[in-house]
């Protein structure tokens, strides 16, 4: 075939090196499937012409950021065409006064948050490796990080969105001011849709000031529930952490540091509130020691942290089977020390991070095979499911997929599958990737 054959449905709206084939389109491929074609539009027109011409040649289409993270949720059905956003990545309005920033979708958070710098400001979101994390990438998939205990996730600061449909059209929600409740809530509705509604193209989030000071603190633990009973108390007291995390043994040998249950707390804000929040964490750590890190051993750990569900710390964590657990905050004492015990039952060693003030736990399976694995993951949902909580396995190995449903079974499918049905009737747009097969 020749190159403008190859290009053809989509020669005349893009130039040849906004358009990749063949080989080229490998690093987008997706639960064992690779697109045709990848497509770089840098208007948000483009990208219009581009998802209407694909859907009305009947193609299945992926909208993506950077790619970095389809490695979540199922496998697609079928898929023809990634479109990616990358090019689109305009700060289109940044109002520090107001504290809000309009940005293009393709935008990554690093590149949002070096804008936002010179105004002393920042996006309080950070799920794991922002410099490949898209605005439009976090919002389709829901990410979060430590912050999320004490700014909230993207959601609660997404106030306005416009998202381009499957047939092309163009829809706005919100606004650009604080204060707009009008209309549907488009924003929730796009918030974790995993590309399956349509193409956010460019959203209007709230903003905070930086921290004056920032301090991470760490207290070493005899095990994983002494750690998360600590984490408890102080998530009782007038602390307010920007964060509270824990690591197991495991895990805390995975990111270099001894084989020992360990808290991890953020402090930040202005100095005396840090120091306030340092005297009053030291108080309920009693007599056991307690590291106060700041600037580069800081970054190190809240690295380690946010980074930690991305999973390519080490090649063990790279090869587990991940689960993210939610839980109630409280319900994490008993239940993680029991899916450990479970785990050394079958032969499988068990990487825990726990989100604890947000009832999160990232837990990575490490076995032999998958005959080690399947078991305690099987357990893990049932367990999860009878204490009323949630389970989403969100790294599943390539010879697992077939096995392994993602989201498992969900509350109001069929109202998520009329919501599809009405915004996407073709089924075009990351067939099979969410809930219930949509
Ligand atoms: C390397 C890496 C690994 C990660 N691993 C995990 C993990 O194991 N667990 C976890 O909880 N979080 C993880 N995250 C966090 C989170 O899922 C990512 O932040 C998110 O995937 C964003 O990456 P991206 O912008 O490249 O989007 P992509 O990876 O390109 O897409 C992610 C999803 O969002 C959809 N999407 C992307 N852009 C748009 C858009 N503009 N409009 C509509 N839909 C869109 C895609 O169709 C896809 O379903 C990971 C992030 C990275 C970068």
């Amino acid at each position: 075939m020749t190159s403008a054959a190859r290009l053809a449905p989509f020669s005349d709206l893009l130039p040849v090196d906004a358009i990749l084939t063949s080989e080229s389109t490998r690093a987008f491929s997706c639960g064992g499937l690779t697109p045709q074609y990848v497509l770089f539009p840098d208007t948000v027109d483009l990208l219009r012409s581009c998802m209407r011409a694909a859907t009305q040649a009947g193609m299945s289409v992926m909208v993506v950021g950077t790619g970095a993270g389809l490695g979540l949720g199922n496998a697609p059905r079928q898929y023809d065409v990634a479109i990616s956003t990358r090019r689109l990545n305009r700060i289109v309005a940044h109002e520090a006064a107001d504290m809000t920033v309009t940005v293009q979708a393709g935008a990554t958070l690093d590149e949002v948050n070096a804008a936002l710098a010179h105004a002393g400001q920042h996006l309080p979101l950070d799920p794991p490796r922002p410099e490949l994390t898209t605005i439009g990438g976090l919002i389709a998939s829901d990410a979060s990080g430590p912050l999320r205990l004490s700014h909230g996730k993207v959601r609660d600061r997404l106030i306005g969105i416009t998202v381009v449909l499957a047939d092309g059209t163009l829809v706005k929600g919100g606004g650009r001011v604080v204060k707009n409740v009008a209309g549907y809530d488009l924003m929730k509705l796009f918030t974790g849709s995993f590309g399956t509604l349509g193409a956010i193209v460019e959203a209007t989030l709230t903003i905070r000031p930086c921290p004056e000071r920032d301090t991470l603190l760490v207290i070493p633990a005899a095990d994983t529930a002494g750690a998360l009973t600590l984490a408890l108390k102080i998530l009782a007291a007038p602390v307010m952490p920007s964060y509270i995390e824990a690591f197991n043994a495991s895990a805390s040998a995975e990111v270099g540091a001894d084989h020992r249950a360990r808290l991890m707390i953020g402090c930040g804000g202005h100095a005396d509130e840090v120091s306030t929040q340092h005297a009053r964490c030291a108080a309920h750590a009693g007599e056991q020691p307690l590291q106060v890190h700041e600037g580069v051993e800081r970054a190190r750990w809240y690295a380690a942290l946010r980074d930690w569900p991305s999973s390519g710390l080490t090649a063990d964590l790279e090869n587990a089977l991940g689960a993210k657990l939610s839980l109630l905050p409280s319900q994490l004492a008993t239940i993680l020390p029991r899916i450990e015990q479970e785990a050394v039952h079958r032969n499988t060693r068990c990487a825990i991070l726990a989100r604890v003030g947000s009832g999160i736990a990232y837990v990575r399976l490490i076995g032999a095979d998958a005959a080690h694995v399947m078991p305690v993951a099987a357990w893990l949902r049932t367990t999860a499911r009878q204490a009323g909580g949630w389970t989403a396995f969100d790294r599943v190995p390539a010879p697992l997929r077939a096995q392994l449903d993602t989201w498992g079974e969900a509350p109001a499918v069929s109202l998520m599958r009329g919501i599809k049905q009405t915004l996407d009737p073709q089924n075009r747009l990351s067939p099979g990737r969410f809930v219930g097969g949509i």
